[in-house]
This record gives C-alpha cells, structure tokens and sequence, in this order.
C-alpha cells in the first residue's frame, strides 16, 4: 500500500466525485471521513464535483442537476463547510479545462492503455465503444489536480493509478517547462488512503454508485437493513476478518468496526459461531447508529436547494481564480506570448 504522508497546514487537497449517484459508505469510510478530517486541521482543501467525467462511461449524463445538488448535500451533511472547503463543478472552471492540452501531450498513449483502473471503467461502461474522453481520464483528473497545485488526495484504492499519471504529468510538464530559475511549476500529489481503501458493495465488487450494489447515505434504516440483509457472504457460519481469502464477509466486518471505531479482529471474535445473519444484523445497527447524525442533518439541509446551488457558485469562482492562475504560469513557462 502506499506510504500515506502526516499532513500538514501547508498541504493543498483537492479530491472530488461523479454526480452520478448518490455518495455511499465506500466514500465515506474511503474518502469522505479524511477529507473532513483535513479541513477541521486547517488543511486548504478543495472538492470537486466531477461533472464532465460523468460522460467517460455513458452517452448522456442523466439526471446530472439533481445528482449535483445532491452531491453536496452530501457534503455538507457529512460536515464539509462551504466556508473553509471550496466546492465546485470542474465544468464552471474553463481554465481547468484548458490545461488538459498541454498536459495531453505529455503522455503516451500505450501508457494510458496500461492503465488499471481505465480498463476495469471500461469493463464497467455503458458504451460499447471506448471513447477519447475516457481514454484521457486520469489526464483530465490530472487537469483537476494540478489546476490547484494540490499535494494530497484523499482517494480509494481505485484511483491509484489515475495519480501516477497525474504525478507523471506534474515530473515531466516541470522537467520540459522549468521557471527561469530551475523550479518546477507543479508539486507531485500524493495519495492518502484510509483504513477502507476499497468497501465493497453488496454483489461482492467494489461498492460503486453506477453499479447498483451501494449502501447510500441517505438510504433510510429500513433500506439500509434490507440492502445488507442481501449482501454476499459465505457458507461458514464462523466470523473471521481475512480480507484476502474472505472478502465479503470480512467486508461487513471491517464496516462494523468502523462505524463502531473498533478493531475488525475483535469484532469478528465477538460474533464467533454467530453465522452471516447475525453479522448482518450488527453491521445493519452499527451502520444505522453511525449515520443518525449525518441523516438527520441531510434531510434538514435538504430543504434548501437554492443554497447548495449557492455553494457551488461560490466554490466556481474561488477555484477558477486559482486555476486562472496556474494556466498563466503554465502559458509563461510554455513561451506564450500574451
Ligand atoms: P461510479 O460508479 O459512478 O464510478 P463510484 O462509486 O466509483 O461511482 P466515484 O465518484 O468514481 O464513485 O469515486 C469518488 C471517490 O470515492 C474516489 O476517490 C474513489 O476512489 C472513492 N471510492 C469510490 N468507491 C469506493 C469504495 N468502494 N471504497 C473506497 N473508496 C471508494
Ligand atoms: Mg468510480
């Protein structure tokens, strides 16, 4: 796994997800936690609501005004504050965008085909064909990243991949761009991933919103109970955490200890003998227990959309004014002339 760095005041985050869906536990317990985390350490952080990547893997991005709003809602319900995290679409930001061609040049295109995660999205598409836009995913995610001069990203496992290329982007636009002076535009972000790099989802796979196997976190109790009362596990009634031979059930497990903030060996040893039922029924409750507070404030804050759409507005300009910035000095050190 990758070393995960002690961040700092001085480190900028950006990270951010597809408006495809609701958020769900794997973002919670793989991203969103840390990235609260960060911004209650003063960290500048930014999160980005990736709207255009929404169209990567299908034709149209359906329902995408509503899955933004919601987006946030999540957010904020989850305890992201508009007034210390900027929040934004990446599509309200045209200098973002701008940087995606410079950038394009600077990886081949057999290095994006060996990339993991690109094919297992592709496995996953709705397309039956591989479009340039996916293809260049992790270059656009690399536009995203470096827009900001963002050092760490709070991410899942399954984005990995997608910053080695953002890193190799950042090493090589400075080694064929540097300043006057030598230095290089961009710093290399790092990845900072969490106990639960990769939760999976109730078929088995990694939990994703575009896969139908996801515990949402707006999803009521009851929804909640039945959605983990139909999650995969297997045939052995005792309850060990062995991510490796056992992932399903070790999956649930690892969930309860997280909701509950204790370890998953421990957890697994109290249910013993107890069999996947009864595992169920604790995950169900300690998931339920966990998420009241979140729930409680989401469907409050819901009630307001003009102010989600506020908060969007304002992150826009406050992350455009920095993108703006770093295309200026791109353009400087690239020899542009006005
Ligand atoms: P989609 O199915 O539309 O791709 P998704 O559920 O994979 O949705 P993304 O928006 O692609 O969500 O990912 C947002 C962030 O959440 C990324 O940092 C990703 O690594 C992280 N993440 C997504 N799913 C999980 C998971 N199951 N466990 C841990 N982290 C996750
Ligand atoms: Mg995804």
């Amino acid at each position: 796994m990758t070393t995960t760095p002690a961040p700092t005041p001085t480190e900028r985050v950006l990270t951010g997800d597809r408006p495809t869906g609701p958020l769900h536990l794997g973002h919670y317990f793989g991203t969103l936690q840390n990235r609260v985390r960060l911004q209650n350490q003063g960290v500048e952080m930014f999160v980005l609501v990736a709207d255009y990547q929404v169209i990567t893997d299908r034709d149209v991005a359906d329902r995408l005004a509503e899955h933004t709003e919601n987006l946030v809602l999540d957010y904020l319900a989850a305890g992201l504050d508009p007034e210390r995290t900027t929040i934004f679409a990446h599509s309200a930001v045209p200098a973002l965008n701008q940087l995606m061609l410079p950038f394009l040049s600077l990886v081949s295109v057999a290095e994006l085909s060996r990339n993991p995660t690109v094919k297992d999205e592709i496995a996953h598409s709705r397309q039956s064909g591989v479009s340039g836009l996916m293809f260049t995913y992790p270059v656009h995610q690399a536009a995203d990243l470096l827009s900001c001069k963002a050092t760490l990203v709070p991410v899942g496992q399954d984005q990995v991949p997608h910053l080695e290329v953002a890193r190799t982007v950042a090493r090589r636009f400075n080694e064929r761009y540097p300043h006057a002076d030598g230095t290089g535009v961009f710093p290399a972000p790092q990845p900072l991933l969490s106990e639960a790099p990769m939760l999976l989802g109730t078929d088995g796979g990694k939990m994703s919103k575009s896969r139908g196997n996801a515990i949402s976190l707006g999803a009521t109790e009851d929804e909640t109970a039945r959605l983990i009362r139909g999650a995969k596990t297997d045939a052995d009634r005792r309850i060990t955490y062995d991510p490796a031979t056992r992932p399903e059930v070790s999956s649930l497990v690892l969930l309860t200890a997280l909701c509950q903030e204790r370890d998953p060996e421990t957890v697994a040893e109290e249910l013993g003998d107890g069999g996947a039922a009864a595992l169920k029924r604790t995950t169900t409750e300690a998931v339920n227990e966990h998420l009241r507070p979140l729930r409680t404030r989401r469907a409050e804050l819901a009630a307001d959309r003009t102010h989600l759409r506020q908060v969007l507005r304002d992150g826009a300009q406050r992350a455009g004014a920095v993108a703006e910035a770093t295309l200026a000095e791109v353009r400087e050190v690239m020899g542009a002339v006005i």
